[in-house]
């Protein structure tokens, strides 16, 4: 789904990432941890065309990087303002031309958002805002989707339930993933493979095979007894 090959990018004088070489296939999940500041967000704009990179390739789906070929939850939420909620939720399927409010209005309630459909994005907190663009990413019907700490502002129970809608939406449509965490562990329980960046300039400093896979959501058994 996608393969980057050989990019590097400088802002100016600013040398931000170096020669990196980067492979996600069709249904596979691939996270990036690394230093804050070392180029993360960096590639995700170059992938998702908001920039140009410097030197190097990148192939979407057999196409050059332009912007509209992923599903992009960027680092900031960047909701819409004058948009209510539901109406930022379908905005990348607005853009494709089907955008689904019942259905919109159907996954704000999943992820504990019921009533806020109508609310504008300053009536949300950080979190909230988080989720309302983490499906918008979600529900954009592109085959790769690029989240970029997609939970970071998410008490610990909260993203718990996230990592199930996630891998429930990848596992169901095979969509290849490309998320970045600072949180190890989140990446080696949801990921098949690992991308360690350097500080910046980013280089791949290693690729880890997580070894014993995740768990697929048919393994994951709700004990009925847990919440008495
Ligand atoms: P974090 O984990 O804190 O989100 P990151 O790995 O995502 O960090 P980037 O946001 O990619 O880091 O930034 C990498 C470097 O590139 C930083 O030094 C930043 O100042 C610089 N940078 C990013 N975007 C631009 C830009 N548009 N113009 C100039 N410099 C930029
Ligand atoms: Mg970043």
């Amino acid at each position: 789904a996608l393969k980057v090959t050989g990019l590097s990018h400088s802002f100016g004088d600013l040398e931000v990432l170096k020669d990196l070489d980067i492979t996600v296939q069709k249904g596979e999940f691939v996270s990036i941890v690394g230093p804050s500041g070392s180029g993360k967000s960096t590639l995700f704009h170059l992938v998702g065309g908001v920039h140009t990179p410097t030197a190097g390739a990148i192939e979407i789906n057999g196409q050059k990087a332009k912007r509209g070929l992923i599903g992009y939850m960027p680092q900031q939420p960047a909701l819409m303002p004058w948009r209510t909620i539901e109406k930022n939720v379908v905005l990348a399927q607005e853009i494709k031309g089907k955008a689904d409010i019942a259905a919109a209005r159907e996954w704000l309630s999943k992820v504990g958002l019921d009533g806020f459909a109508d609310k504008y994005p300053h009536q949300l907190s950080g979190g909230m805002q988080q989720r309302v663009a983490f499906l918008r990413a979600l529900l954009s019907d592109q085959e790769l989707l690029c989240l970029d700490e997609p939970f970071s502002a998410l008490d610990a129970m909260t993203r718990l339930e996230m990592h199930r809608w996630l891998l429930d939406i990848w596992e169901a449509n095979r969509r290849a993933v490309l998320f970045v965490t600072h949180n190890i562990e989140e990446a080696l329980l949801l990921s098949d493979t690992v991308y360690v960046f350097s500080s910046r300039p980013a280089t791949v400093i290693e690729k880890v095979t997580v070894p014993f896979g995740r768990p697929r959501r048919d393994d994951v058994v709700d004990d009925p007894d847990f919440v008495k």
